[in-house]
């Protein structure tokens, strides 16, 4: 006999680490005690040597889906401590709240044979979960994460559920939402009118569906709105009802074989798409053409995530819409007197539940790059878990920027983003917004002592930073949005600094007081420099040039000194360019893409954000060739004016606009390779990290980092946290860790 000291690293608290520990221990005939540590966790155990050895070996392999192990210590050879049994014991940490909270997760396979199971006393029971999947942070009203604070204190345990829950052997041991029919909550459905359906509410859900009705369904995070995804007039009259004209919806698929039937799906997207965060993946349609759920190439599929998903697609329900249910931008309807009274005259029917959703979240959204999540939007499944960065303080809340927008909130070494906020342009997602700091801050036990925001005065983030600081005397740190877009990536990635940052996106306020958007910079988390950018494109009426996308490629021909032809408003457009009226000038990247795309006859107006790049991604053929790059000065500028004289001469010659378009996306990544080995010859770095909303382009990022390798240089993309404005907070708390520590 002899005893082992072993520290476990990671993320390893909050996420049923204990409990398996415990089994494990059991297993391998061991004692000891385990206790919480600032680090992860720490453990003495007695036992055989050969004991010992197992049960550190096991750790890895079997440790809970959410837990993060980084490092396992183990020192063996001490004398036998003399344990009778396995003790956990309180640490000081846990009084002070200092768990983790676990994200939503997926059914996993142990309830779903249980919900398919007719002599389980759970058989068909829609809220069926167990202390590995189900609800968690949606319920979640305040810590410690016990069942009282929950959405699940209405809902008294039964003494079967009781005995599972106390039972270290049973799988529901500690499952905090665990219930069955007996004592948990329960469905129902109701008419258009918001009247009582007698019956099996799933049943008629599902009738409805069948035969064409528009559903409101109550999710983990909030209402989706619901129909057949393949019959095309029914997906127009929800867009119709919807008012949102051609955003692509997002599918439900019943399971891989019925992705497979509409997608292409590889091996890594399967796996991602089946892991138990359930996030919406962008998957490649078989039929490429424009659909009414998408216009581009790509469709948005999940796959059912909660057992009421499994049950109303039964097995003859192949897809169905699935799109959140939130109108002119306001956040994801989540309450069900909020669905009945917002919501009618939308659903034909609603399928509702009497558990409350405590916190709106939306679903992920994302794609698959080198194996991996490559996140538009991250949310369900992955808030709240944090982003470790050893050796931070802690104590910052980053107000991010307005689209898109996201906080952050760091404690220690645990950096927390927020959820999927909304556009922060309207009172009800700011209040939104404003409920959900004020609840981080309550869960986490973290009172900011700096605050981070963005530059732009017109940002209603800004505006809440520098009102709150000034109201609760709390300093304020104001961070330019592409320094803060490439210390997110820095982050994300473990990186120190000094490096070189490729940051586009479509705006973001400059320092110079004109839009940023196309830079190229050096720097860390202290400060950063200008190092490269793009010419700067004169914005024909301002705003109205980023919806009236056939302005910017106005600018851009006349810029060019080719002929602009055939624009309706040509003649006023001349004048206000020449006399600078109303004309801010912008050197954002998107405003780039958006000019091209409308030169291209791609698009005029663009409905949604960056749609003009999306549809200029989807047209983009198989094509090698490219156009001139010219930098010159100081910031090193992107001339694109011989680009776009190409461009205009091979349009004008009949070349096809899918080619144009992928020369076009090629010699920006000759330009961003050229860009970059300027700025590493200049400086003798070589880590380049690639953030901003251009970078969710996948033709790009399947090509450009495989360029900057090539080229000598180690790009570093987005791997935890948007590439987009949401990214932002992870960036702007490091911006203010550092300067904490000047
Ligand atoms: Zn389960
Ligand atoms: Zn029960
Ligand atoms: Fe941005």
């Amino acid at each position: 006999m002899e005893s082992v000291h072993i520290k476990i690293h990671g993320i390893v608290q909050g996420v049923g680490f204990r409990p398996f520990v415990h089994r494990l221990v059991r297993l391998h005939g061991l004692a000891g005690t385990i206790r919480n540590t600032s680090s992860g966790v720490e453990l003495e155990l007695d036992g055989e040597r050969a004991a010992l050895e197992a049960f550190v070996a096991d750790l890895p392999g079997q440790a809970p889906k959410l837990a993060v192990i980084e490092k396992i210590e183990a020192e063996y050879g001490g004398a036998p401590r003399g344990f009778a049994d396995f003790s956990i014991l309180k640490s000081h940490a846990e009084e002070t709240r200092d768990t983790l909270i676990s994200p939503d997760i997926g059914i996993c396979d142990d309830c779903l044979r249980e919900l398919l199971d007719p002599r389980d006393r759970r058989y068909r029971y829609p809220f069926i979960n167990c202390t590995n999947c189900g609800p968690r942070f949606t319920i979640i009203r305040d810590v410690p994460y016990d069942r009282a604070l929950t959405s699940m204190s209405r809902f008294p345990m039964c003494p079967d559920c009781d005995r599972e829950y106390h039972d270290i052997e049973n799988r529901r041991y500690h499952a905090q939402p665990d219930a069955c029919p007996v004592c948990g909550p329960h469905v129902f459905f109701l008419d258009g009118e918001g009247r009582e359906v007698p019956g099996d509410a799933i049943e008629t859900a599902r009738a409805w569906l069948k035969a064409g009705k528009i559903l409101a369904i109550k999710g983990l995070g909030g209402m989706h709105l619901a129909c057949m995804a393949q019959e095309d007039e029914l997906v127009r009259e929800l867009r119709r009802r919807k008012e949102r004209d051609e955003k692509p919806f997002a599918i439900m698929c019943r399971d891989l074989a019925a992705v497979k039937a509409l997608c292409r799906v590889t091996a890594e997207e399967e796996a991602v798409l089946c892991s138990f965060r359930k996030p919406i993946v962008l998957l490649r349609k078989r039929d490429e053409r424009p659909s009414p759920l998408s216009e581009n190439g790509c469709l948005g599929v999940m796959l059912p995530y909660t057992p009421l998903h499994v049950l109303l697609f039964g097995d003859d329900i192949d897809a169905l819409v699935m799109t959140s249910a939130n109108l002119s931008d306001t956040p994801i309807v989540y309450r069900n007197e909020e669905a009945l009274e917002r919501l009618r005259g939308i659903a034909d029917g609603f399928l509702l539940h009497d558990r409350d959703i405590q916190t709106r979240c939306d679903d992920s959204l994302c794609w698959v790059l080198d194996g991996r999540e490559y996140f538009a939007r991250r949310s369900r499944g992955y808030v709240p878990f944090p982003v470790r960065v050893e050796g931070s303080r802690g104590g910052i809340l980053a107000c991010g920027a307005e689209q898109k927008a996201s906080f952050c909130l760091s404690k220690g070494d645990y950096l927390f983003p927020s959820q999927h906020i909304g556009d922060l342009k309207n009172a009800e997602t700011l209040s939104h917004y404003e409920q959900q700091i004020a609840h981080f801050e309550r869960l986490f036990d973290q009172k900011p002592r700096l605050l981070v925001c963005d530059r732009h005065p017109d940002y209603l983030s800004t505006a809440y930073a520098l009102e709150r600081g000034a109201r609760e005397g709390i300093p304020v740190l104001r961070v330019q949005h592409h320094h803060a877009h490439m210390a997110a990536c820095m982050a994300d990635n473990g990186l120190r600094g000094p490096c070189i940052g490729l940051i586009w996106d479509g705006t973001g306020y400059g320092d110079d007081g004109t839009v940023w958007g196309g830079e190229c910079l050096v720097g860390d988390y202290a400060g950063y420099q200008r190092f490269g950018s793009l010419r700067p494109i004169p914005l024909i009426g301002g705003d109205r040039a980023v919806k009236e996308i056939s302005r910017i490629a106005f600018a851009l021909l006349r810029d060019a000194g080719c002929p602009a032809e055939g624009f309706q408003n040509g003649v006023l457009y001349d004048k206000m360019l020449r006399q600078g009226l109303n004309c801010p000038l912008s050197s954002g990247m998107g405003r780039l893409f958006d000019g091209v795309a409308a030169i291209l006859g791609i698009r005029q107006t663009a409905g949604y954000e960056g749609q003009g790049a999306v549809l200029l991604e989807a047209a983009a053929e198989k094509d090698e060739g490219s156009y001139p790059v010219l930098l010159e000065g100081r910031p090193l500028r992107f001339d694109w004016r011989p680009m776009i004289r190409a461009i205009a001469e091979e349009k004008r010659s009949g070349v096809p606009v899918g080619v144009i378009a992928a020369r076009f996306l090629n010699t920006l990544v000759q330009m961003a390779v050229e860009t970059a080995l300027a700025a590493a010859r200049e400086t003798g770095l070589r880590d380049v990290v690639l953030s901003g909303g251009s970078f969710q382009n996948q033709y790009m990022m399947r090509r450009l980092p495989a360029a900057l390798r090539k080229a000598g240089l180690r790009p570093w993309q987005h791997r935890r946290v948007s590439c987009n404005d949401e990214g932002i907070s992870l960036g702007q708390v490091m911006i203010g860790e550092a300067f904490l520590n000047q």
